[in-house]
């Protein structure tokens, strides 16, 4: 049996203690052949400064020992949590059976009598040093294992919570398909059933300048389709608009470029015409992505009726020039601009001569084809940009002269007369003529802040009193 320690382990240190100067010495000996590290301590309160200062790995402790015996010092070590472990062999001249027994309840890990053997005391110090190994060994073992464990349980837990966080993951994806696909039908839905056409359109950039080139088409619903008169597969994904908006009016792309370009939403009317369609539409097109949206509605019929209206508000229905109420807008619009530029702006109003006995004669059906043709004639006299002529009563009408003074005005009534003349209007029952004839009267004005347009139609109405009172068929100008 080897008893020798193993070289590559550090043979561990020992501690005799004894208060037999001899005993140390031998034992010393012995165990410093071995290859042992020895200290020694001659009672037992110079080892517990001993150990205090530099823990043994082995204590040899001798029991007899005056002051304070072996048990004493054992007693002490082992409430001490700093030398507890180390392990102590008694070693003793007591043979009685009690003396083993305390010194190992209270701690002693052997026990040798003396007298010794040399090969007893370095067996079973070899075998100590064994079982100190060997639970050290074990105390690393177990505690390399219970890290092992306690990382494996950190694994499970952090693998169960990213488990955890896996599926919350899966459910709010399930959620947010099932909005999306909620969203997709309800847009498909809105897109197939809108009376609007409704398209979004995507930026075609130059990758060099980022310089818009065209859209291209990412959505289209049918009416689209059918206004375009074009198949909707056709149109998606295709880059058309630069194209089709040339078509309708140049401008369009640059205002659609812009609409992207600075966010601010586009509102128009458009009115667009191909081979075989035509018609207004109104659009609203607001910033979507890189790219915009548009709405598109037919406007056609609302637009025919807002022309016929506006026609409509403007003409007098029998003879088809315009009505009372836009002399007055005119005449104030014109009023103003002439203020502003100090020319003169006259009025002629005349009248047909004994009307009232034309339509008892004639009946009122000649009476109305009479008032047109007057109406026509005098229109005929006066049609020059910025004149304007207006039935302005029964058989009464008004004429706007732009920029005319009063002899110039004069003049253009002399040629209403003579116009009239020449219509060759048979009037049995007027008192003046054989014919139809008209009675004038003539203001004009230089627009000032003291005088008005009431001012001017005033003086033109008084110079028509005038003229009937002269006799009708007649040109009286105003007297100032
Ligand atoms: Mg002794």
């Amino acid at each position: 049996m080897n008893i020798r320690p193993n070289k590559k382990q550090q043979p561990g240190g020992i501690l005799i203690i004894d208060d037999k100067l001899e005993n140390l010495k031998v034992l010393s000996e012995i165990l410093k052949q071995q290859g042992y590290k020895v200290r020694q301590a001659i009672n037992g309160i110079s080892a517990l400064r001993a150990i205090q200062s530099s823990p043994p790995d082995l204590i040899l402790l001798d029991i007899k020992m005056p002051e304070m015996d072996g048990y004493e010092v054992c007693q002490k070590l082992k409430q001490d949590s700093q030398t507890q472990e180390i392990p102590i062999i008694f070693i003793s001249a007591l043979n009685e059976v009690w003396d083993k027994v305390r010194a190992f309840q209270l701690g002693g890990v052997d026990y040798i009598n003396k007298p010794f053997q040399v090969e007893e005391v370095i067996a079973r110090i070899e075998t100590q040093f064994i079982i100190q190994r060997q639970k050290k060994q074990l105390q690393a073992e177990i505690e390399y294992r219970q890290a092992q464990e306690e990382r494996l349980k950190e694994e499970i837990q952090h693998r169960l919570a990213k488990e955890e966080q896996l599926q919350e993951e899966i459910q709010r994806r399930k959620e947010t398909e099932e909005i999306l696909y909620q969203s997709r039908a309800l847009i498909q839905s809105v897109l197939n059933t809108s009376m609007d056409g409704i398209a979004a359109f995507q930026s075609i950039r130059n990758t060099m300048t980022g310089k818009i080139m065209d859209f291209r088409c990412l959505v289209v619903n049918p009416i689209i389709g059918q206004i375009l008169k074009q198949d909707r597969s056709k149109l998606m994904g295709k880059v058309i608009l630069k194209r089709l908006l040339k078509k309708i009016d140049s401008s369009l792309f640059e205002k659609f470029v812009n609409l992207v370009e600075t966010g601010t939403p586009l509102i128009d009317d458009i009115f667009y015409h191909s081979d075989d369609t035509q018609g207004w539409y109104h659009f609203i097109a607001v910033r979507l992505g890189d790219g915009f949206s548009i709405a598109i509605r037919d406007i056609t019929d609302r637009k025919k009726i807002e022309l016929d209206l506006s026609r409509w508000a403007k003409l007098d229905g029998l003879t088809q020039i315009a009505n009372r109420h836009y002399f007055e807008d005119f005449l104030n619009q014109e009023w103003q601009r002439h203020l502003q530029e100090q020319k003169p702006i006259s009025l002629i109003l005349c009248d047909v001569d004994y009307f009232k006995a034309y339509n008892d004669t004639y009946g009122h059906l000649e009476g109305d084809d009479c008032l047109k043709k007057v109406a026509q004639a005098i229109d005929q006299v006066i049609q020059r940009p910025g004149n304007l002529l207006a039935r302005y009563g029964g058989e009464e009408f008004v004429i706007i002269l732009t920029q005319t003074n009063l002899l110039e005005a004069g003049q253009i009534a002399t040629d209403i007369q003579t116009s009239i003349r020449i219509l060759n209007i048979p009037h049995s029952q007027s008192q003046v003529s054989e014919l139809l004839t008209l009675s004038f009267g003539i203001s004009s004005l230089i627009p000032t802040k003291e005088n008005s347009t009431f001012i001017l139609i005033k003086s033109a109405d008084q110079a028509l009193y005038q003229a009937k009172q002269q006799g009708r068929n007649c040109i009286v100008t105003q007297v100032d």
